[in-house]
């Protein structure tokens, strides 16, 4: 089905970076997956064509374009299954924060180059200690002359290695929970922050994945992003966007899965037919294909909605838990239909499965979406 929120100018843009997903990206997959990592370079690429500030202000470097130029670079990365180049966490999950709550010297000193490819940005969210209860983080940023002295350390940040700047969450008045937490700007190099282990990982290969220390690590206190205290609030109205990123995501994801697995059960041939022949390949597909459209009708509305400024945290809420569950049965409904091949790595449709594990759990976990939908429908204890 035609997808009515796009226009044409959406569907030059598309097929303007398919090119280049063709040509730069997709011929390196494998590589930067082996490796862990991918090159700053492809980075810089990015920059220069434009792809890191589509949304963003055209005082800063962007297109001022709408957010649907974004969504667009989102579906076509996953669909090539580019997971390692996380564009969508620099530009959309980070950036916003610098681009909203950015004095314009930060502005100026972080945006404009992060919008260029020559700083990219990561987000310190989650500890050792908690991920889900954000409130209860333990890293503090004191006051100290001119400066926050940074203590503490976080774990699974992504892009964490090549990273040259982290928006730090930390509490700059540990003896209160959520009024007592602060976002900081930290650049990597500094003295007392310290990059840990690139983490192994069973999936999302190639995207770095980092521990961080800090040891009285000295931040700048023109650092700091916004007011004292107002960190939760800032990250609580960031994360409306970043929820619905990962749900644009997870149905590109589906597509190419369920594209894929169509093409395969076509050729492949059993019992001397192809095994698309089967009631059960087709009532199986039959299945996810309408949960497909389904989802995507419900992603679309909600991506409209979002274009529009509403305030759709519920719905982008029920939107992240159903697309990244949907994600998961059609990996794993789809590897059962290549049968022995499904299971072999050199068949892509090993890595959705793989992929498709994290989507429930990251930028918030599935549980934790249904925590906010039933608040929010009245429903506390
Ligand atoms: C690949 C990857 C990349 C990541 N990238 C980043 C990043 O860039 N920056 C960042 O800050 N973090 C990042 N994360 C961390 C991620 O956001 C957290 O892992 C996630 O929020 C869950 O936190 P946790 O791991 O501490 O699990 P926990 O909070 O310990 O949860 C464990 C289990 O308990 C459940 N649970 C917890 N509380 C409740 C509740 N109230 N009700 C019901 N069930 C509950 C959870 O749903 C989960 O099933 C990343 C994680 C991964 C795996």
């Amino acid at each position: 089905m035609r997808r009515e929120i796009f226009s044409e100018d959406h569907d030059l843009f598309r097929e303007q970076f398919r090119r280049f997903v063709e040509a730069e990206v997709e011929p390196n997959i494998l590589e930067w997956n082996a490796a862990g990592i991918v090159p700053r370079a492809i980075w810089k690429r990015m920059g220069e064509e434009g792809y890191l500030g589509a949304n963003k202000p055209e005082a800063y470097g962007g297109a001022g374009a709408d957010f649907l130029y974004d969504a667009v670079i989102m579906e076509e990365l996953a669909y090539a299954r580019a997971h390692a180049l996380q564009a969508s966490l620099h530009t959309d999950i980070c950036l916003p924060y610098l681009a909203t709550y950015g004095s314009e010297a930060q502005k100026q000193k972080y945006l404009v180059p992060a919008i260029a490819g020559d700083c990219l940005v990561s987000i310190g969210m989650t500890e050792p200690g908690t991920g889900s209860d954000l409130a209860n983080v333990r890293t503090t940023a004191i006051r100290d002359g001119d400066a926050y002295l940074l203590n503490g350390a976080k774990t699974f940040i992504s892009n964490g290695q090549n990273a040259h700047l982290c928006i730090v969450v930390a509490k700059t008045d540990p003896s209160k929970r959520h009024d007592g937490i602060s976002l900081l700007l930290v650049e990597t190099d500094s003295p007392g922050f310290e990059k840990g282990r690139n983490l192994e990982k069973i999936g999302l290969k190639g995207q770095d994945t980092s521990e961080l220390f800090f040891k009285d690590c000295r931040v700048p206190a023109e650092n700091l992003l916004g007011e004292e205290g107002q960190g939760f609030k800032m990250l609580m109205a960031k994360l409306q966007q970043e929820r619905l990123c990962i749900s644009v995501g997870c149905m590109a994801s589906v597509r190419r899965s369920l594209d894929d697995t169509i093409a395969y059960v076509k050729e492949r041939k059993a019992f001397g037919q192809a095994i698309a022949g089967f009631q059960n390949t087709q009532f199986k597909l039959a299945e996810l294909q309408t949960e497909y459209e389904i989802g995507q009708a419900f992603t679309d509305r909600l991506l409209a909605a979002h274009v529009r400024g509403d305030e759709i945290v519920s719905e982008v809420s029920m939107g992240k838990w159903w697309t990244s569950d949907l994600q998961k049965r059609v990996a794993a409904e789809c590897l059962q239909l290549f049968g022995g091949y499904g299971f072999m790595s050199e068949y892509p449709i090993s890595t959705d499965f793989q992929d498709a594990a994290v989507q429930s759990i990251y930028a918030g976990t599935n549980e934790i979406m249904k925590v906010i939908i039933a608040r929010r429908m009245g429903l506390e204890g």
